[in-house]
């Protein structure tokens, strides 16, 4: 495992990608976003035309294909960046990632990248605190209320699929949304995204030096 890790978890549209990105350039640490790996294995589902509930399909698919977030998001060399975000993928990603088999396949690859990076990681999801690495250095949850998260997806999800989809997230069996008991609880609702990077950034010297 890296050194450190920063892990934050909250419902969709909380700010976790944008802060877990500015927070992972201010450290000059390694960023992953897992919810890009979810949708880039729905993308691919969807374009070979499987059913997205058919679990050995989907885990078939996730275990023999090479996801790549970083620089851009891609599943075996295609890169799907611009189509991981559109309603279609919204609508199902929550069903392919409630598959245990699939979220197994893509937790080992979670650890491995954090395993290969030098100084430290910032991994952001749902079940990052709780499930892939629940002995990271400091766990955040992040959380805002519906209209300002849907206000952030600047119209390209509407509340009602955001809500849907936190819903899914939550209530599923395997690895639901969950504040885990030792997470820093954070409502960016009327916070701005520096504000929130400085606050996990304290915490995580005050973590480092006792
Ligand atoms: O974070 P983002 O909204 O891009 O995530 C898309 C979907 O991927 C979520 O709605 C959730 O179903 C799934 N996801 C997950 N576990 C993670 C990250 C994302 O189940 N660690």
């Amino acid at each position: 495992m890296s050194a450190l890790i920063i892990a934050i978890d909250g419902p969709a549209g909380s700010g976790k990608s944008t802060v877990a990105r500015a927070l992972a350039d201010r450290l000059g640490w390694s960023f992953l976003d897992t919810g890009a790996m979810y949708r880039a294995i729905t993308v691919e589902a969807l374009r070979r035309e499987l059913d997205v509930r058919d679990e050995a399909a989907l885990a078939a698919l996730s275990a023999s294909s090479v996801v790549r977030t970083t620089p851009r998001v891609s599943i075996n060399g295609r890169d799907v960046e611009d189509e991981i975000r559109t309603d279609r993928v919204n609508e199902v990603v929550s069903i392919v990632a409630a598959n245990p088999l699939v979220r197994a396949s893509m937790v080992a690859r979670q650890r491995e990248f954090a395993d290969a990076q030098a100084v430290g990681t910032v991994v952001e999801g749902r079940d990052i605190t709780t499930v892939v690495f629940p002995d990271a250095t400091i766990k955040i949850f992040l959380s805002a209320s519906l209209d300002e998260r849907a206000r952030r997806r600047g119209g390209d999800e509407e509340p009602a699929s955001l809500a849907r989809r936190d819903d899914a997230d939550s209530n599923r069996r395997t690895s639901p949304l969950r504040v885990a008991h030792d997470a820093i609880e954070i409502d960016t609702t009327l916070r701005a995204v520096d504000d929130v990077v400085e606050e996990i950034v304290e915490c995580l010297h005050q973590k480092t030096s006792s």
